[in-house]
């Protein structure tokens, strides 16, 4: 098993609140991980510390082996972390030329990953004609196009109908099976269950649980979580 990512005691504090407290957790190659949690509970500032686009106050990370500098080990990390954002008059297939040009990768990709995530028919589409759902799924066939070895999605199916929500976890699942590691933050459980196989579970900033998914739910501990409601943590 090869290590993707090292957390160790990471702490962010922002003033006096401290939106993420000596977290330690790893990830390894080829699993699915959640981090779970209300909304406030730290996820996306953790994201956004192993992105290197927040600071951290403590602690540290490293990314695969830790020989390599974050700059370039990040080369190898597609993410998603905001609301998709592409040229609104231009087609997917232009947009995706765009970011081949920036990512300095092959076009070729193009064609696999709008296959990938179920809009190639919809290529010539201009991105302002697409749905919330499509749009989020040409982001990730964005992310993917230099292959990296894993993929981060900041809450994937926020906003999305219950067709949308399925299409994304659907392809989320493809990826993963097709050998790229993901990590995906939520505050759903529902979400954990049906598409992650391990999970780090956050509240207010500290982790109360990591380990496999259905090591989770046996857990007598965790019994309420079935009730989804987070914000009971
Ligand atoms: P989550 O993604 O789990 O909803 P966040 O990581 O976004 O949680 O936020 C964790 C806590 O840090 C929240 O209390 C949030 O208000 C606070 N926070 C996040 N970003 C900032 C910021 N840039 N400045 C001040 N407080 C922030
Ligand atoms: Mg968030």
């Amino acid at each position: 098993m090869s290590t993707i990512l090292t957390v160790n005691n990471l702490t962010k504090k922002f003033g006096y609140l401290t939106a993420v407290k000596n977290l330690s957790f790893s990830i390894e190659k080829g699993n699915v991980y959640g981090i779970l949690g209300p909304n406030g509970s730290g996820k996306s500032t953790t994201l956004g510390i192993i992105l290197n686009v927040v600071n951290r106050t403590s602690g540290d990370f490293s990314w695969f082996d830790g020989q390599t500098s974050t700059h370039d080990a990040l080369k190898k990390v597609g993410a998603i972390i905001e609301r998709p954002n592409f040229y609104p008059y231009m087609t997917a297939i232009q947009n995706l030329k765009l970011v081949c040009k920036i990512k300095e990768v092959s076009e070729d990709k193009i064609q696999e990953k709008l296959q990938l995530v179920g809009l190639w028919e919809r290529r010539n589409s201009k991105f302002k004609t697409y749905s919330l759902g499509m749009k989020q799924r040409l982001a990730i066939a964005s992310a993917l196009l230099n292959d990296p070895e894993i993929l981060i999605l900041d809450e994937p199916t926020n906003g999305l109908d219950p067709q949308g929500i399925h299409q994304i976890r659907e392809i989320i699942k493809k990826i993963a099976n097709q050998g790229t590691t993901i990590l995906l933050a939520s505050h759903l459980l529902d979400e954990v269950e049906k598409v992650c196989s391990h999970v780090v579970i956050l509240r207010k900033g500290e982790k109360l649980y990591s380990g496999p998914v259905d090591e989770m739910l046996a857990s007598h501990g965790f019994f309420e979580l079935r009730t989804s409601d987070m914000d009971k943590l």
